[in-house]
């Protein structure tokens, strides 16, 4: 095999794995979005709790206030009872006593429902409340490890990096066309550049490649390319 094939298979190599770490590293902001979506979701459930409960304390002390203002009603209603000496209006307003005694059961009624809605609503604002600090306990964990995860990828992009500069300089003094080539191809080819040949086909595109191509690729004395996608191909020593 030509060396400067060997070249750049070993600097395809590298840039295959750093495109692996950028990738990771890439795939790191998304993740950390879906964490703090999580979160978010569990922080919703717990406020929509309880704003829940204290509309009902908000609720609760209207009903109060409407029932005791019937009552102060009531009353009046009964010293005007007192008062009175016509039959008429002393049944009129009977007739408004029991009104509003009816309307103070109905409101009765609903702040005892009330309550019982908020003593119903007390372990589901407990048991979200437990979940959203377990949440963020488990999301602050899991960004920390995402952020460590970063470092670490961004350490070994750095090394792979280095390595692959120095290999890409070496190709690029030995044959500058034969570089350039190999970028476009490794942009292009979704980081398969170089790739070999099994049989008589092209392991990138799967097409078969002329009996010249495969016989230069035999021969290992010049850098060949596969007619039907350009990848470079070589044989895998037998
Ligand atoms: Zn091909």
């Amino acid at each position: 095999m030509v060396v400067i094939l060997e070249k750049l298979l070993l600097l395809q190599e590298r840039d295959q794995r750093l495109q692996t770490f950028l990738h990771e590293i890439n795939s790191v902001p998304g993740e950390k979005a879906a964490l703090q979506r999580e979160l978010e979701s569990a922080q919703r459930t717990l406020e929509s709790d309880k704003s829940r409960a204290t509309q009902i304390e908000v609720e609760r002390k209207r009903l109060e206030v409407e029932a005791d203002g019937k009552r102060v009603q009531i009353a009046k209603y009964q010293t005007q009872q007192l008062e009175t000496r016509k039959n008429e209006e002393y049944a009129a307003l009977k007739h408004e006593i029991e009104r509003a005694a009816a309307d103070i059961t109905a409101i009765e009624d609903r702040e005892l429902e009330l309550m019982q809605e908020l003593e119903d609503l007390k372990p589901s604002i407990a048991s979200a409340e437990q979940k959203h600090a377990a949440e963020k306990n488990r999301v602050a964990a899991l960004m920390k490890t995402a952020d460590d995860k970063v470092g670490v990828l961004q350490g070994r992009a750095d090394e792979v990096r280095v390595e692959r500069d120095a290999i890409a300089a070496e190709v690029q003094a030995a044959d500058e066309d034969l570089f350039e080539l190999y970028e476009k191809l490794f942009r292009s080819k979704a980081g398969r550049a170089v790739v070999p040949l099994e049989g008589n086909h092209c392991s990138g595109c799967h097409m078969t490649v002329t009996p010249a191509t495969l016989r230069d690729a035999k021969v290992g004395n010049e850098v060949v390319s596969c007619e039907q996608c350009g990848r470079i191909v070589y044989t895998l020593p037998e």
